[in-house]
């Protein structure tokens, strides 16, 4: 369905700040989400003229040029967003452009993970599943159980106090009592996702 209100809202916000990259990106999805995937293209490529880290652009940018039949052009832009998005432990857009690269018979590129020298592993560090650096492990386990030694062993130090922060919105949005055992569940459940941890 054709929201117009909606985007006229962001092209009248994209035209009082033609740097405002959040208006594009708001707009680009506006367009993608009222069918109208051509018109999505440009906003999403000024989101990465004005932006070229911010990956979820790239995923849609890529969907919209998919939608409006341009293949070869999503392909390059899935493929270039794949990269970013691994590079900053973006890991949501990451899995979705993989998913569109198979989905359109094109190969995900291959990142050489980079390996933990034997010296740093004596020396106790880790390589951080989220965001890929080797890095000291926490001086002790966050909390207690299976869990919070999965994550000693392989969360550093910063990503686990940023994931507090998400956390905590996490709580709020959901209006989570984690004295419920269900909603310890879910909370586990963003936590795993957010720090790139198997599901199970
Ligand atoms: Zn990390």
């Amino acid at each position: 369905m054709i929201d117009q209100e909606r985007i006229d809202r962001f092209k009248t916000m994209t035209e009082a700040d033609p740097t405002n990259e959040l208006g594009f990106f708001s707009l680009g999805r506006a367009f993608l989400d009222g069918g109208m995937a051509a018109e999505a293209i440009q906003p999403l490529q000024r989101v990465i003229a004005l932006n070229s880290s911010f990956s979820k652009a790239y995923a849609l940018l890529g969907m919209a040029q998919r939608q409006s039949g341009d293949s070869a052009g999503a392909i390059a832009t899935l493929t270039q967003g794949y990269r970013i998005a691994h590079d900053r432990g973006d890991l949501m857009p990451r899995n979705d452009m993989a998913m569109m690269l198979k989905e359109l018979g094109a190969p995900v590129p291959e990142i050489k993970e980079e390996q933990i020298a034997e010296e740093d592993l004596q020396a106790g560090k880790l390589k951080c599943r989220r965001c890929g650096r080797v890095a000291p492990k926490m001086p002790e386990q966050p909390f207690g159980g299976d869990l919070g030694k999965t994550i000693h062993d392989s969360i550093c130090g910063p990503c686990f106090r940023e994931w507090i922060g998400q956390g905590t919105k996490v709580i709020n949005e959901l209006r989570l009592n984690l004295v419920d055992k269900q909603a310890q569940d879910i909370y586990d459940q963003h936590m795993k996702e957010y720090l790139n941890l198997p599901a199970e």
